[in-house]
Formats: structure tokens, sequence, C-alpha cells
């Protein structure tokens, strides 16, 4: 077996503390397999330098890596006041639709929108949650709440609306431009933001088409209503728990977790575990043993990848948080029971051919005790499926397209590699018995199952499964 193949993937955000070529370089030896750009924390178009920088270390270390942009999506934040605003229980306070305000019981509320949509009862939840607000009365230009949690108050803080449903897309002017810009420079995959239905993804589709891959985010209780079409339209989900984690309550979230990788796993979409796995990390050399756990739970629930937030954007050991999640990772997936554990959350199998092909190959390595299930692809969507059936062996994906071996780096147990376009299944397979062979893949004597789509060139087209003896 190849060195250091592990199944789960970690995705790290890039940022101030790992920006830098030579940086990129020490995160990537270390295990990581693509880069997240939040754009909630950088200037305009700031991601080109990143993209940049990312793809000069791919092109050096000849290993296809995976970049995703995160929009910002419509977070909403309260405008200006003057000075710091000591808040206590019981008392009233007036949301304005305005900039600025320096009246002692009014806050300024730039956002026509939520004026439109709040009901009465409903929370407002400021700066994380730390201030909570009951609406009593709306007015078109003036909410009037009830403080319920009290805190001090500050400008620019950021809210959240657990029960509203606004009436307003996902994707922002702002976000429209930074899709058409992540394009052009060749990233793989979109991640939106704050969605509230599937609309939202049906308008990101349109303005990207069929050129990226969309990750929907889930941080908002409105979504989750309807997650099973949200991942149906969706190409992957990101378990965002920093705002889910506001929006409901927070004991709620680990079930959620469960619940949505289920779904995820049920529907064949990579899934993401993200914020706070090692947070402690942003400062200190070790985690804690909780965020240990943390970590190595998404691992046994059966996660594609877990995600590093600050810690390897602006933390002091983005280094060693990298290697720590590693090291977590390919713990969890020594242990006896980890195969056992993904298949028996896996309920059942949608009635296709290529599902039933993706079984069928995991049964055959089993049964012939093959090291390796080879998955020919163009899109990525023959991979995608076997590795939906979480099978013990390497899922070894080779496509002529790069841009498929990026985006696959995503997803769970998949290896990928570019190999050069073959004009015939035979010389395909001819080449991939070279390199895995030379790389240790398989040996002499042992069985290799493969699974392809003819014709070779046409999508999603899983339907065929061959297995070859190495000689
Ligand atoms: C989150 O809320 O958990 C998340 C990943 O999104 P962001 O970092 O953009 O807040």
């Amino acid at each position: 077996m190849i060195k250091n193949y592990r199944k789960t993937k970690i995705l790290a955000t890039i940022g101030p503390s790992s920006e830098k070529i030579t940086k990129i370089e020490k995160l990537i030896l270390s295990g990581v397999d693509a880069f997240r750009i939040n754009c909630s924390h950088i200037a305009d178009f700031q991601f080109k330098n990143y993209i940049e920088n990312i793809r000069k270390v791919e092109k050096k270390l000849k290993k296809p890596i995976g970049i995703l942009i995160d929009l910002q999506g419509p977070k909403l934040r309260i405008g200006e006041i003057e000075n710091n605003m000591p808040l206590k229980r019981g008392q009233k306070l007036l949301l304005i639709n305005n900039k600025k305000s320096s009246k002692p019981n009014e806050v300024p509320l730039p956002e026509e929108k939520v004026f439109k949509s709040v009901k009465v009862n409903h929370p407002i939840f400021i700066d994380d949650g730390k201030i909570k607000l009951k609406v009593l009365k709306v007015y078109k230009n003036i909410i009037e709440t009830k403080v319920i949690s009290e805190g001090i108050l500050k400008s620019k803080k950021g809210i959240n609306l657990p029960e509203t449903v606004l009436k307003n897309s996902a994707l922002t002017s702002a976000d429209k431009k930074n899709v058409k810009k992540a394009i052009e420079l060749g990233v793989d995959w979109i991640a939106l933001s704050f969605i509230q239905s599937p609309e939202d993804i049906k308008d990101l589709r349109k303005i990207c088409k069929k050129n990226v891959s969309i990750m929907a985010k889930i941080e908002k209780p409105t979504a989750l209503n309807h997650i099973n079409k949200i991942t149906e339209l969706a190409d992957g989900l990101m378990i965002a728990r920093g705002d889910l984690g506001v929006e409901l309550p927070i004991q709620d979230v680990p079930s959620w977790q469960k619940r949505i990788i289920r779904e995820a796993r049920m529907q064949g979409k990579p899934v993401v575990v993200s914020t706070q796995m090692l947070e402690s990390m942003i400062t200190s050399k070790t985690p804690t043993r909780a965020e240990v756990s943390d970590v190595a739970t998404a691992v046994f629930e059966g996660s594609d990848a877990v995600m590093l937030s600050a810690e390897s954007a602006i933390g002091d050991n983005p280094e060693l948080a990298v290697k720590m999640m590693d090291k977590i990772a390919h713990s969890v997936e020594k242990n006896p029971n980890y195969s056992s554990i993904l298949l028996a959350q896996l309920e059942e199998t949608p009635d296709s051919t290529p599902d039933a092909i993706a079984t069928a190959s995991r049964t055959l390595a089993t049964e012939l005790n093959s090291p390796v299930i080879v998955c020919y692809t163009e899109s990525g969507s023959t991979g995608i499926k076997v590795s939906r059936v979480r099978p013990k062996q390497m899922i070894l994906t080779v496509t002529p397209i790069v841009e498929t071996a990026r985006k696959l780096t995503l997803v769970w147990g998949v290896k990928c590699i570019v190999q050069k376009d073959a004009n015939n299944l035979e010389e395909m397979i001819k080449m991939t018995k070279a390199y895995s062979k030379k790389e240790k893949i398989i040996k002499k004597g042992e069985k290799m199952v493969i699974t392809a789509g003819l014709p070779l060139k046409k999508l999603g087209t899983t339907n065929l499964i061959r297995v070859i003896k190495i000689d």
C-alpha cells in the first residue's frame, strides 16, 4: 500500500499564516489535500494571489491540489453605534433601518430585507449569540425588541435570525463577482454560505454552469428543512458548525452533524465537517483531548474531509495542526472496527447501474484480496460512486483531466492521478498497471479490480467491471 495513504481528506483554510509558497508546500507535505479561501476575511480578489501560489506548488510537487472558494454570502451586520452599548435583560431596544445612530435605545440595522421578513416573537441574535433579542412589534422601518440575554453591544457586529426566512438569495452581488473571477482563475469548488432553500443552489448553478462543483454550506435551520433536496442539487455539503451552533441550540449540533453526514453519504455527495476542530491549536502546540475526539468522531462518521479554519489561516502552528489531523485520521482508519462502522451507516443503495457496479467492485475486491479498485473517469463520477460504498481498498482514480483530479481531492478514499489520454481501455490498463507496480500499490500475482464507463468519453456511464491479474 502506498505510504501515508489516508482515506479522510484534509481541507485547510489559507490565510496570513499559510499564504507563502514555502508554507503552502510544507502544509501539503504535512497532509493537506485541498485549500479553502474564505472570502469573509480577504479584500476583493485577494484570492488571485492565493490561487497562483497554490498552483505553483502543485506544479512543483506534481500532485493535484483542490481549491475551494468560500463565498461570504449575505452575512447581516448592525451599523455603527457611537459608543459600546451595555444592554440589560428585559430592556426595550429599537432596531432602525439606518446606517448610524447615536440615540441610547436605538441600534442601526441597514438591512431592509430584515424589516420585510422578521415576525413578532422571532429571536434576533447579535455577536454570535452573545446578545439575544425577541421581536415585539414590526413597523416599516423599526423593529421593537426586548433584550433576553444581556451583553455589551459593539458596532458592526454580525446578526443571526434563526427563525426568519429572508426574502433574498444566498448569492449577493459581491459573491457573483467573486464567482466569475474565481472560475476564471480555475478554482475547483465554490462554497455557498447561508443557503436557505434549494433555489439558492440553482441560482449559483445558473452563473457557474458545469465549470465548477458547488458545496452547500449548511448553517441555517431553514436549510435543514430542505436537506434532502439541497444535497441532491449540490455537489457536496459543508457542515458549517460555527454559524449552525449560533442558529441552533448548540447541543443539537452533534446530532445534526450525524444526520447531515448520513444524508450526504446516502446520496454519494462529499461532506466536510468544519469549524473549531483543533481550535486551541491557534495558539497552542497541542490540541485538547476533546478536540482530538471531535476530529476522530467526524472520521468515524465517514465524513469525506475535516477542515481547519483559523488554525491554518491565522494560527501560530498551521503545520502542527495539519500533522495532528493527519495522525488522528490515520489512527481512526487503522481501528479494526472502522470499516464495519462505516458500512453499517449506509442504509440503502440507489437503484442504478453505476451504484450497483460500485457495490460489486467492493465485493469483488474483498473476495479476491485485491488491494486496489481502479476507476477510469472523465467527470469523476465513477470515483465518487465507488467512494460512496467506502471500500477498504485504495480507490485509484485515473483521469486525463486535471480539473477532475483536483475536484476529487475532497472525496473520501480517492487517490487520483492524471494519466495521458489513451486510445482504448487496454492501453489505459497497461499504463495503470505500470504505475501501480512502480508505486507499490500492487504486486505480482495480485488482482486489480477495474471500473469504468464505456464508451470512454461519455460522462456518468459507469457500466464496466473487470478483474486483471498482475504479471
Ligand atoms: C462556519 O460558520 O462554521 C463556517 C465554516 O463559515 P465561516 O467560517 O464563513 O463563518
